[in-house]
């Protein structure tokens, strides 16, 4: 099983990755990270994703993406979220965030 930080932090290299313009790298990466697609299988269940939030660690809001094209900034401007459900986008550092998205079981 994957570290929850090790998952933040690849999650925020593929996002680097992306911004670099190397989405094959990237998308490669999120086969990778569990927690990080709108569904995800952990030992032969599915789950899928129900919210998109991160806490920023520099000024502490909580910020969530509630749909597609809702890109959510927080305070002081260090992180964001994008996608809502349908994609968990991450803006900034990882170590300046805490991961918070909820994952439910769907069969
Ligand atoms: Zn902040």
């Amino acid at each position: 099983m994957m570290s929850k930080r090790l998952q933040t932090y690849l999650t925020g290299l593929a996002m680097t990755l992306d911004q670099r313009s190397l989405p094959d790298l990237a998308s490669e990466l999120r086969e990778i990270i569990p927690n990080q697609q709108p569904t995800k299988q952990s030992s032969g269940k599915k789950y899928r994703l129900i919210k998109n939030s991160i806490e920023c660690r520099g000024c502490s809001d909580i910020i969530e993406s509630k749909h597609v094209w809702d890109y959510v900034t927080c305070k002081c401007g260090a992180v964001a979220v994008d996608g809502g459900l349908d994609y968990c986008k991450r803006s900034g550092y990882p170590e300046n965030y805490i991961e918070l998205s909820t994952y439910e079981e769907i069969g």
